[in-house]
């Protein structure tokens, strides 16, 4: 199987339209949050926008208004997760970075202690 290209569809569009399942916490005309299927902490919910943009670097100045709309979804979603003062938001930007899924996505990550620097 060949690799992915960042502009390939990934699973995140597929779990967009609604053709595989996902454990959806939120949802609006812009954006989903679902939880991650592999946790790295109690709380672990991914934020991503419906429009496919590859990676964060990816995003344009057209963009601007989605990419804080993804931000105050995060503060929303961790709040209701009951973890709304004590949280980590990380974007893996790129493989290098460690990004599997190629669409943008925050992590919103909490419910336990957090170390820094994150490694
Ligand atoms: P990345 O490494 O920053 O790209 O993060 C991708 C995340 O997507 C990982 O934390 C995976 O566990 C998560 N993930 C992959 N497939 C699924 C899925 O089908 N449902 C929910 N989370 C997924």
């Amino acid at each position: 199987m060949s690799k992915p290209k960042p502009s390939d569809p990934t699973i995140f569009s597929k779990i967009i339209g609604r053709e595989i399942p996902a454990d959806i916490v939120y949802e609006d005309d812009e954006c989903l949050a679902f939880k991650d299927i592999n946790p790295c902490a109690p709380v672990h919910i991914l934020v991503i926008p419906k429009k496919p943009i590859p990676r964060l670097c990816d995003a344009s100045k057209e963009d601007m208004v989605l990419l804080g709309h993804l931000n105050l979804v995060a503060n929303q979603v961790a709040a209701d997760a009951g973890v709304g003062d004590a949280f980590r938001l990380v974007v893996n930007n790129g493989e290098g970075a460690c990004q599997s899924v190629f669409h943008l996505h925050y992590h919103v990550i909490g419910g336990r202690t957090l170390q820094w620097p994150p490694g």
